[in-house]
């Protein structure tokens, strides 16, 4: 008999108490984003009734279809976007998520810009950066993010932080290390780094969003 979501949500959070007391960091200054992708809306539920409230999400569809009922039920609920994004979802994606993780090129910050001018509805973004600079992976490379920054500033875009997702068969600490100091030379305040395998680190090296998904609803079904 596995564990419920319910234990596994309290065990990630005193892990994650744990890791911050031992960096002399508040707890509360971190917040747990349970990444709920491929999960079902019952699933989200368990989440909620255990008194989770911040969520994730990477497809920009599947979320339209899971949250607008359980949003209904929670109006506390958080929801935010960790996967890549494609300009011609930019309307549904500004529609649909409080927090939008994954901006990584001009295209995507005009696109956003423009939206929240005609929404009026303005998602704070993080920028995703790819420290590992992956030929296959979504984020701006470290080189580029000053410019990046630049575009974001004049379109008005309400930038809060920036994240990473490290090269898989990498020690992600250096990773972590690099996307802190990026934020500090740039004066942003928040920093999406970590997940289920590694979120104790991110933690140690300031993180103030940890993305778990696995650690709290189990393993996905494979694709
Ligand atoms: C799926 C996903 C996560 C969660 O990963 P786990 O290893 O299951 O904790 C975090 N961030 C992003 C961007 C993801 O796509």
């Amino acid at each position: 008999m596995s564990e419920s979501i319910s234990q596994s949500l309290a065990k990630v959070k005193e892990r994650i108490a744990k890791a911050a007391r031992a960096a002399g960091r508040d707890p509360a200054d971190i917040t747990l984003v349970a990444v709920s992708k491929t999960h079902s809306p019952e699933r989200i539920a368990e989440a909620l009734a255990a008194g989770q409230r911040c969520f994730g999400e990477n497809r920009v569809q599947e979320a339209m279809a899971k949250f607008p009922q359980l949003r209904a039920d929670h109006p506390d609920l958080e929801l935010h976007l960790v996967g890549p994004l494609q300009s011609n979802k930019a309307a549904d994606a500004v529609a649909t998520f409080d927090v939008i993780q994954s901006v990584d090129r001009p295209k995507i910050v005009r696109a956003l810009a423009k939206e929240m001018e005609r929404q009026g509805r303005r998602p704070r973004c993080f920028i995703q950066v790819n420290t590992g600079e992956e030929p296959q992976k979504a984020g701006v490379a470290p080189g580029e993010l000053s410019s990046l920054l630049e575009l974001c500033r004049e379109a008005e875009l309400p930038l809060v932080g920036l994240m990473c997702i490290p090269p898989v068969e990498e020690p992600p600490a250096p990773h972590f290390a690099l996307l802190r100091q990026l934020a500090e030379q740039h004066d942003l305040p928040l920093l999406s780094m970590g997940m289920s395998g590694d979120y104790e680190t991110a933690v140690e090296l300031g993180a103030t969003h940890v993305r778990i998904g696995t650690a709290i609803f189990g393993e996905r079904p494979k694709a």
